[in-house]
């Protein structure tokens, strides 16, 4: 990765950590899950609306560092209006980009704005804090009550 194209990411992650997207409660969610990540001391809460498996709004609430809340950030905006097996589909490629970094099976085309997640790759620390909230996306949409843990 090049450095300019490193420090577009960085600039993103804080951007998004710093005032994440769709920070706030739904008001009727039909699907929630919580996550913790126990590592970097990283919580949020998920709740979103699923509508004929459409998700028609989400929104997320917590803290933690700015990857944990910028990947939540990102997350909401990216599957907001998508099905849900595309979000499955979208959390699959997400977690191969951050367990196998920017060269492994994913194109990264595939992932639009998401692609500033595989400078976290290079953290390997810092993987789970941006795994927490797809983790988590993916215990809410299987109605999963148990919170999810990195651990
Ligand atoms: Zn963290």
């Amino acid at each position: 990765m090049s450095d300019a194209l490193r420090e577009l990411y960085q600039e993103v992650i804080v951007d998004h950590g710093k005032r994440p997207r769709n920070f706030h409660r739904l008001e009727a969610p039909s699907h929630s899950a919580e996550g913790f990540n126990p590592l970097c001391g990283d919580q949020l809460r998920l709740e979103l609306k699923l509508v004929d498996g459409v998700i028609e709004d989400i929104a997320f609430q917590g803290q933690g560092c700015a990857i944990a809340q910028a990947s939540a950030s990102l997350l909401t905006l990216a599957v907001k209006g998508m099905r849900q097996e595309q979000a499955l589909e979208l959390f699959a490629r997400v977690h191969a980009l951050l367990t196998e970094g920017p060269s492994g099976q994913v194109p990264t085309e595939a992932l639009g704005k998401l692609v500033v997640l595989a400078g976290v790759w290079e953290f390997p620390l810092r993987v789970k804090c941006a795994t927490l909230a797809w983790h988590t996306l993916r215990s809410a949409l299987a109605g999963d009550t148990t919170p999810v843990s990195t651990e």
